[in-house]
């Protein structure tokens, strides 16, 4: 059996690497000159910048956990304490770790009123049924009854569990405010807040997707090979790509829905289409702000987070201390991330200005950075809006035979959601060939 797979992103690389084990014969096509996506790295200056993704959450990435093991990479991942200082809007900070969801509740902006109104909103929580896999879009769309996030941390946890809890949380997870999301992960991240922990690939995120390709000997790799068009063969497809056809028995169509839809138009039904079209995302930006000799070396906390939503950006992170080979000996880079509403209505002049004075605000004075550099993706996260997974999962059972779909998108924005959706459609495809 041959396949074609279109993208190489962590779904393409985990459906490929998945398709490979089974000895299927596969090629991947990426559009762009390397595979990662939106975890590529980019090396500048002795600086190692994700472009994307910024670390991998423990026991809550079961899939990635696993493969990584597989591939033997499991033990060189670099773990990341994350303590994280939590803003207020009038400059006062709170302590916490961002690993340890708990340890907000030791923050002394809540008062003991508060902290047991939270403590029994958690304690509830951990007995009521709920999503065991954070990032199955299948099984969280059953525990998702249609309440945004907001409305259910406000009831659950009270509006100071909201402030400070909920919205630096999520805010840096998903950047967009809490009542577009679903509370669905929100829930699923609670009830198994013990499994959580931080880490990062020693040459950042992006080195997944390496690794994926490394452990797939024989994967017919094309980059910077855009598909343009699958077309319906007498049996099987057609895959163009750079003025080529390629005939295959089956394709994974791995890229962000709206090229998904692009690519399948005419293909599947117009009811399909729609749902991959209106799958919401988020504008999304993040200025990486570099020194070539740390400014603040004695800062201790590698996270700041704002509670409430007062500022445009949705969190601060100190490379060094994140992933230490990220920067040159002796310098220091911010990753300064924004929230979604605000940037609509900022040039990309003012994100950078605008992320310089988030430097100065949370770390103190500095010098001049070396350079900054400014990430802007018009279609940056997805976002899983109050009744999304059920509306996207649909669609595996809308696809004709021979198609399948992967991407981070049938959960929500994440490499684990991506990772698990690539291996469920290779192992889809490799068991309708049995
Ligand atoms: C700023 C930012 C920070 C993030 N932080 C984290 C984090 O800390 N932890 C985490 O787990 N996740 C994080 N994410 C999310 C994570 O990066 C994504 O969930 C993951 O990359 C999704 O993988 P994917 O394969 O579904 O899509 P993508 O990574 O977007 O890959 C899709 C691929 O398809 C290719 N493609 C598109 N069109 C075509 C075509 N026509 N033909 C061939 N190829 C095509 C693209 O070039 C791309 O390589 C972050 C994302 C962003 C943007």
């Amino acid at each position: 059996m041959k396949a074609a797979i279109i993208g190489g992103g962590p779904a393409g690389c985990a459906a490929a690497y998945t398709l490979r084990k089974h000895g299927h014969e596969v090629a991947l096509f990426e559009a762009q000159d390397h595979v990662g996506g939106r975890t590529s790295q980019v090396l500048k200056d002795g600086f190692n910048l994700g472009s994307g993704a910024l670390f991998l959450m423990g026991g809550i990435y079961p899939r990635t956990n696993a493969i990584l093991k597989e591939l033997g990479h499991y033990r060189e991942l670099v773990r990341w304490d994350a303590d994280t200082e939590v803003l207020d809007a009038d400059g006062r900070r709170y302590t916490a770790r961002f690993d340890q969801v708990l340890s907000f509740l030791g923050m002394s902006a809540l008062s003991w009123k508060d902290k047991l109104r939270i403590a029994a909103g958690v304690a509830k929580q951990l007995v009521t049924p709920g999503p065991k896999l954070c990032f199955d879009g299948a099984e969280l769309a059953r525990h998702d009854s249609g309440e945004s996030l907001e409305t259910w941390s406000r009831r659950v946890l009270g509006n100071k569990g909201h402030d400070y809890i909920t919205v630096p949380y999520m805010g840096f997870l998903y950047a967009v405010p809490m009542s577009w999301l679903s509370p669905a992960l929100f829930h699923a991240v609670l009830k198994q807040f013990y499994r959580l922990s931080l880490s990062v690939p020693p040459e950042g995120v992006g080195q997944i997707c390496d690794w994926l390709i490394e452990g797939s000997p024989g994967l017919d790799l094309r980059l910077s090979a855009p598909v343009e068009r699958i077309t319906k063969a007498d049996v099987g497809y057609e895959v163009s790509a750079g003025g080529e056809m390629h005939a295959v028995d089956a394709v994974i169509v791995a890229p962000e829905p709206g090229v998904a839809a692009d690519l399948l138009s005419g293909l599947v039904s117009e009811a399909s289409i729609t749902k991959l079209r209106e799958c919401l995302y988020s504008d999304y930006a993040h200025v990486q702000v570099c020194y070539r000799r740390n400014p603040w070396p004695r800062h201790r906390a590698s996270v700041a987070l704002p509670a409430n939503m007062e500022r445009d950006w949705g969190a601060c992170v100190l490379l060094s201390k994140r992933q230490p080979t990220a920067v040159p000996a002796s310098g220091e880079a911010v990753g300064v991330y924004f929230y979604t509403p605000p940037l609509e209505h900022l040039s990309d002049d003012a994100i950078i200005k605008s992320a310089l004075d988030a430097v100065h605000e949370v770390y103190g004075p500095a010098p001049e950075p070396d350079f900054v550099e400014l990430f802007h993706y018009r279609r940056g996260l997805s976002i899983a809006n109050p009744g999304h997974y059920g509306r996207l999962d649909s669609l595996h059972a809308e696809m004709p035979p021979g198609i399948y779909l992967a991407g981070d998108y049938f959960a929500h924005a994440g490499v684990e959601a991506a990772i698990f959706s690539g291996e469920l459609a290779a192992n889809r495809l490799a068991k309708a060939q049995l």
